[in-house]
């Protein structure tokens, strides 16, 4: 991908993407920066190039981009979110770099590989052995299309790609909030959308970028 750099630190690979111009909000810099990607990936110094890499079962941790501008949509749309939901949350990265931008939310992970949720709360309390145990991140083994309970998130991230946007996932959102989600069958075209929803519930949707995302997928095979 045209963005990728060769950093061989956490702080190379923040400059070169403030470089780019990619990176401009100054709070996404600073979480970013807090965030060691070296910490959730198993590539090594590798973890500090700008591209997605393996996290094993077929997955993969998403390009430091694709985290940097999903993390800028939020923070320009609510700089104050409570809720926080990331559906796929893989190697927990985004969860991690979710609750340093936003220091007084709760955020809850939803991963449907079992393997990948043991390996993530490895990585978290290797970055901070506070965040699960305080309770102020929560990490499950779960399906993201089902596992919600009636809750409402302001913030909503989903790391796979639905052939169509969940309406489940529409449903929780609270008033005001944001999701973030790639959307379009696999090997095909897809695109992220940015969703909104007002204050009187009424949704808008924005299509970013064309993106390729591993698939967000129904039940576990
Ligand atoms: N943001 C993560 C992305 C990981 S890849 C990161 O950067 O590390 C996407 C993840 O979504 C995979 O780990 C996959 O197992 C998970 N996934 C796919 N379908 C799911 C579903 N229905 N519910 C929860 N997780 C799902």
């Amino acid at each position: 991908m045209a963005y990728t750099t060769r950093a061989v630190s956490n702080e190379g690979l923040i400059a070169g993407l403030v470089r780019s111009g990619i990176l401009t909000e100054s709070a996404v810099k600073e979480a970013m920066l807090a965030v060691d990607r070296g910490l959730f990936s198993a590539d090594g110094q590798a973890a500090y190039e700008d591209a997605p890499h393996s996290i094993g079962q077929g997955q993969t941790i998403s390009a430091p981009h694709m985290h940097c501008y999903a993390l800028q949509w939020c923070w320009r749309h609510n700089k104050d979110a409570r809720a926080i939901l990331d559906v796929g949350a893989g190697s927990g990265y985004l969860v991690a770099a979710l609750s340093r931008l936003y220091p007084n939310s709760h955020v809850l992970g939803i991963e449907i590989v079992p393997e990948l949720v043991a390996k993530a709360r490895q990585n978290l309390n290797q970055f901070d052995d506070s965040l699960l145990a305080s309770g102020k991140v929560d990490l499950v083994v779960g399906n993201g299309w089902k596992s919600l309970n009636e809750r409402k998130f302001d913030i909503i991230h989903v790391g796979a790609a639905a052939e169509t946007v969940p309406q489940e996932l529409v449903s929780a959102m609270s008033p005001g909030g944001i999701m973030i989600i790639p959307v379009g069958r696999q090997n095909e075209n897809q695109e992220i959308l940015v969703i909104r929803k007002d204050a009187h519930g009424k949704v808008h949707q924005d299509s970013m970028m064309g993106v390729r995302y591993v698939p967000l997928v129904k039940e576990r095979q």
